[in-house]
């Protein structure tokens, strides 16, 4: 259990990166609809999982 939230922010991220690699609307700069919503899904378990990172560290 102590992997959970790293395993789902790698899972959000590859989920994405699949997504953007197949997907032409998707770029650096720019994101079609799906595509922001995984990037969000992404952004916010990296958040999480960060935020564990330095919750540890005390
Ligand atoms: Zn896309």
């Amino acid at each position: 259990m102590a992997d959970d939230l790293y395993q789902r922010y790698m899972e959000a991220a590859a989920v994405y990166r699949h997504h953007a690699s197949g997907c032409d609307s998707c770029s650096q700069s720019d994101r079609c609809f799906h595509g922001e919503r995984l990037h969000k899904a992404f952004a916010k378990r990296q958040d999480d999982y960060s935020t564990r990172l330095s919750a540890k560290r005390r």
